[in-house]
């Protein structure tokens, strides 16, 4: 066996909130070879399988995961060709999204612009459809996402066109139970001679306006239909409210910011405290973007 899988690794250095226990059996594939041998082993041993990617929307339990924890970050590898006027594009699913976009950006292409500053892999950019407030085109990340390709958990690898997906506002169904292992993407070749420029100045608005300087998962409530969730939160007078080192940030109502020492257990109770005041104050239901894993 050439994959290493290790006992009781901590979490909270992969994840960008930089919080959460330990995982029982950890391992970190290159290869879809090394993925196969993860997937075997937890078969073997009945060891129920989670995934992490940039781990950058996660919120990993203090009492860690249970079964095999497998992180896809190395499994990384993207390549790029044009066909009938567009560029097309091929990532494996722990391949980051600067990757991407650096790809996009030599190409002067629109794509670039939307990523710019987008963190985590490809493979959490389609399963979260991450997206952005601004009115880019593209805006999300399904929008120049051709297919994917799962690994199931019997090794096979199945081809998934995005028309056999339900691609929804920050989520993407159909392709579960399996591991999304490998994205096919493209985009019209219309080059945009100021494109570098727009990448840089949306950067610095996004300095300017998200406390990038401190470990968050970025926003952690969905726009409910209609309302800004960090309007809401900000108007009912949250910004700053705290449960040990967990804050809502001072610089952005809908980030929860790791001051320094907080637990994930702070950073849910500040969670429902936010969601019990926006229902109480504005009548309105705030659900989370970010996902529980692990042991709650
Ligand atoms: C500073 C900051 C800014 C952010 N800004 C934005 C933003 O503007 N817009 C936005 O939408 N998001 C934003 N985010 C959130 C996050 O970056 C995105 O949702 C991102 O796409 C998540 O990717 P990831 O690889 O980190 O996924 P992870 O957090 O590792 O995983 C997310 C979920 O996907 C599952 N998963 C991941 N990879 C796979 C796979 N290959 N197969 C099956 N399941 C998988 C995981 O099990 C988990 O359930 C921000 C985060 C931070 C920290």
């Amino acid at each position: 066996m050439s994959l290493k899988i290790s006992q009781n690794v901590n979490l909270a250095e992969y994840t960008s909130w930089l919080v959460g226990g330990n995982a029982d059996n950890f391992c970190l594939p290159k290869t879809l070879d090394d993925l196969k041998e993860a997937i075997s082993f937890a078969k073997d041993k009945n060891l129920k399988i989670t995934i992490l990617g940039g781990g950058t929307n996660v919120l990993v339990s203090d009492d860690g995961i249970e079964g095999l924890t497998i992180c896809l970050r190395r499994l990384s590898k993207i390549s790029s060709f044009e066909k009938d006027g567009r560029l097309h594009i091929e990532a494996l699913s722990g391949t980051a999204k600067s990757e991407l976009l650096k790809t996009f950006l030599k190409q002067k292409l629109a794509p670039a612009l939307f990523l710019a500053g987008l963190p985590g892999d490809v493979g959490g950019g389609v399963v979260m459809n991450a997206g952005v407030a601004e009115a880019f085109v593209p805006r999300e990340f399904m929008d120049f996402v051709d297919w994917v390709e799962v690994l199931t958990l019997d090794l096979q690898t199945i081809r998934l066109q995005k028309n056999q997906l339900n691609v929804k506002y920050r989520h993407t169904d159909g392709w579960q139970p399996h591991i999304i292992v490998n994205v096919g993407m493209s985009w019209p070749l219309e080059n945009d001679p100021t494109i570098l420029d727009k990448v840089r100045e949306t950067n610095k608005i996004r300095l300017s306006k998200q406390p990038l300087d401190m470990p968050s998962c970025g926003s952690v409530f969905k726009n409910p239909e209609g309302h800004k969730a960090a309007q809401l939160i900000d108007s009912t007078g949250l910004k700053g409210y705290r449960v040990g080192d967990a804050q809502v940030s001072l610089k952005h109502a809908n980030f929860i910011v790791n001051l320094e020492k907080a637990t994930a257990k702070n950073i849910w109770d500040v969670i429902t405290h936010v969601q019990k005041t926006v229902e109480k104050e504005k009548g309105v239901k705030l659900t989370t973007e970010v996902v529980k894993l692990g042991r709650w």
